[in-house]
């Protein structure tokens, strides 16, 4: 069989013929073949194309996880209250302490008063004896511990 210099051997129908060499694999094909190898490697490529997009919608699936969205509301939920809690507890506490300088530590204040007119007047007068000295002692004595 006489052979041009111009034809391969295709590697498919193993016929020389006109061919073209695949630069991916380096195999000569006639075109038939050529053809038929393409469409192996688009039906390849397709599989290949498939898969990454299977890949890509889990990918979205985990991106997209409701429990995961639903996990991060309970979190801003439980953010939300434990700050109103805190704060709740914060405006109690400074009431309280209101509560105690106007009923408690007024009231210390206006016996204080009371003694201090008491001291100036024994003072004033030069009227006092052991008995005042003492009674003026465990007056102030007991507003100290009053406000401890
Ligand atoms: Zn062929
Ligand atoms: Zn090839």
């Amino acid at each position: 069989m006489a052979t041009s210099t111009n034809k391969l051997l295709c590697v498919k129908c193993e016929k020389v013929r006109a061919t073209s060499k695949c630069a991916g694999c380096s195999h000569d094909y006639c075109y038939d073949h050529l053809r038929d190898h393409r469409q192996e490697l688009n039906i390849q490529l397709d599989y290949i194309e498939n898969n990454h997009n299977h890949f890509r919608q889990i990918l979205n699936e985990y991106i997209n996880n409701s429990e995961i969205h639903a996990f991060i509301q309970q979190v801003d939920q439980w953010e939300k209250e434990l700050i109103n809690k805190i704060q709740q507890k914060a405006n109690e506490c400074r009431e309280l302490l209101k509560k105690h300088i106007n009923e408690n530590i007024h009231q210390i204040e206006i016996n204080l008063n009371k003694q201090t007119d008491q001291l100036r007047n024994i003072v004033k007068e030069n009227d006092f004896n052991e008995i005042d000295l003492n009674e003026l002692n465990e007056k102030l004595k007991e507003l100290e511990r009053q406000l401890h």
